[in-house]
């Protein structure tokens, strides 16, 4: 994976963009039309704009008249546009800890893109008594080697990605002799994995006993102990593999911004298409959708945020290409958009039934393509190569996901292994290489 990323920031010569030791603190709506506009330039909130050298300074008193007057003739170029406040620009402060000193800035930008993804802020079940757990307690994201858990009976909690791959790992350790449970809402009976060492699957995980030591799972029928109670009193060791959650500390009540992302709902809203904040399309998300081929559909929804700046900038809509760009429809018809997303739960692309849990809004999984297309087709761009592109990998994540579903511990997971060569043109793949090394 770093390999690719190294190389795709290497071909297109991205590193030069991208300040290193930055974090954004704050992120927040500047709106023209309200007076907080009036105040940004106080003593404690200078804007600083980058000079010749590359170097941040405070902005001059011109400079800003020159802003406010930028901003009228951006009005006066939308003027056929239905709702331009509904562009507004943003305000980023961010610390830059690059150097040897810490330094704060603060600046005006038309457009924002978010793309801090959403496997770094841990989703903590609440599980009764966990507090009171006499043993440790990591979540999958503190976890690096299975050789720390050699003597340690452990509980995955979460059977998905992470808990599979981890209660696998762990299970396989050569002279291993203690348990894994792996331990998922949706399995209904405890049941040993075929070849995987001591990797037992259990139900949902309902509590912890005041003793801090008996786990209660949600089965009423197990094969554990002869007494037939849900419970095991053996565990050393509970791995919270229970995913993550989208997150935006930059995000807060001053910045007007009305974005929800609570934890535990795994949602996050108002959007339109998982992209665009509904209301203010100068913001969007890059990367919120799960359960689909990340880099490609990323690169789909980068062109869709660009194609849509392009058809707003003066040259942009007068050029040719930026014609063919489907503007997006109106604040109302966005916001209604975003509404039922996120009501519905689960997906809601071009004609798809809607249904699925609040959880579920952000999965895309085999409504990705369609989603692709639509983007494509927003940008003006849709055309035989994309559907090529487009086809090849679907292709590729079918074939990948039967493999996959022999995933858990116990069966062979050799789609890792697996090696892909693209012919795209042809809509189809070579499998070059299928065997386990
Ligand atoms: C265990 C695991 C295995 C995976 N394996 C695969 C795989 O095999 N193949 C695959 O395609 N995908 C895989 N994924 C998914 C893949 O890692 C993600 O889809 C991808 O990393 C998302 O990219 P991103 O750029 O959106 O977010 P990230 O890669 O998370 O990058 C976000 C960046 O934003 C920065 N950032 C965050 N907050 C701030 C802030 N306030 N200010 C400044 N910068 C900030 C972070 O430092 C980080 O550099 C895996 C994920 C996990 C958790």
């Amino acid at each position: 994976m770093a390999e690719y990323l190294e190389g795709y920031a290497t071909k297109f010569e991205l590193k030069k963009f991208v300040h290193f030791g930055c974090e954004v603190n704050r992120l927040s709506v500047l709106l023209p039309s309200t007076p907080d506009n009036c105040d940004r330039k106080t003593a404690a909130s200078a804007v600083f704009v980058e000079d010749d050298r590359g170097v941040f300074v405070e902005e001059e008193e011109e400079e800003e008249e020159e802003e406010e007057e930028e901003v009228e003739k951006k009005n006066e170029i939308d003027d056929d546009d239905d709702d331009v406040d509904s562009w507004p620009r943003m305000v980023l402060e961010w610390t830059d800890r690059s150097g040897n000193d810490e330094i704060s800035h603060r600046r005006i930008f038309d457009g924002v893109c978010v793309c801090n993804g959403h496997y770094s802020s841990p989703s903590i079940p609440r599980i009764s008594g966990l507090d009171n757990f006499v043993g440790d307690v990591l979540h999958s994201i503190e976890y690096d080697d299975p050789a720390e858990y050699l003597n340690s009976t452990v509980l995955c909690i979460g059977g998905r990605a992470s808990g599979m791959d981890i209660a696998r790992e762990i299970g396989r350790m050569p002279d291993r002799t203690k348990r894994v449970y792996l331990s998922d809402s949706t399995c209904r009976a405890w049941e040993e994995f075929g070849n995987e060492n001591n990797v037992m699957r259990a139900p949902r995980t309902l509590m912890i006993d005041d003793d801090g030591r008996t786990v209660h799972f949600a089965n009423e029928s197990n094969d554990i102990d002869d007494a037939g109670s849900c419970t095991v009193d053996d565990v050393d060791v509970i791995i919270l593999c229970s995913g993550y959650d989208y997150s935006f500390p930059f995000v807060t009540d001053e910045s007007n911004l009305e974005l929800s992302s609570i934890p535990g709902e795994r949602r996050v809203m108002p959007l339109y298409m998982q992209l665009w904040h509904a209301r203010y399309p100068s913001l969007s998300f890059i990367g919120l959708p799960h359960s689909v081929v990340p880099f490609p559909l990323f690169e789909f929804q980068s062109d869709a945020v660009v194609s849509q700046w392009l058809r707003r900038t003066a040259g942009g809509r007068r050029g040719g290409g930026a014609r063919s760009i489907v503007p997006l429809p109106p604040t109302s018809e966005r916001m209604a958009s975003a509404e039922r997303d996120a009501r519905s739960g689960g997906p809601v692309v071009a004609g798809s039934p809607s249904a699925g849990r609040v959880t579920d809004t952000h999965y895309l999984g085999s409504h990705q393509w369609d989603y692709c297309r639509r983007l494509s087709r927003m940008c003006g761009k849709y055309d035989d190569g994309t559907e090529d592109y487009i086809s090849t990998n679907e292709a590729l994540y079918e074939r990948s996901k039967v493999e996959r579903e022999g995933m858990v511990p116990g069966e062979k997971d050799t789609y890792r292994e697996t090696r892909f060569r693209r012919l795209d043109e042809e809509r189809s793949y070579d499998i070059l290489y299928t065997e386990m090394k």
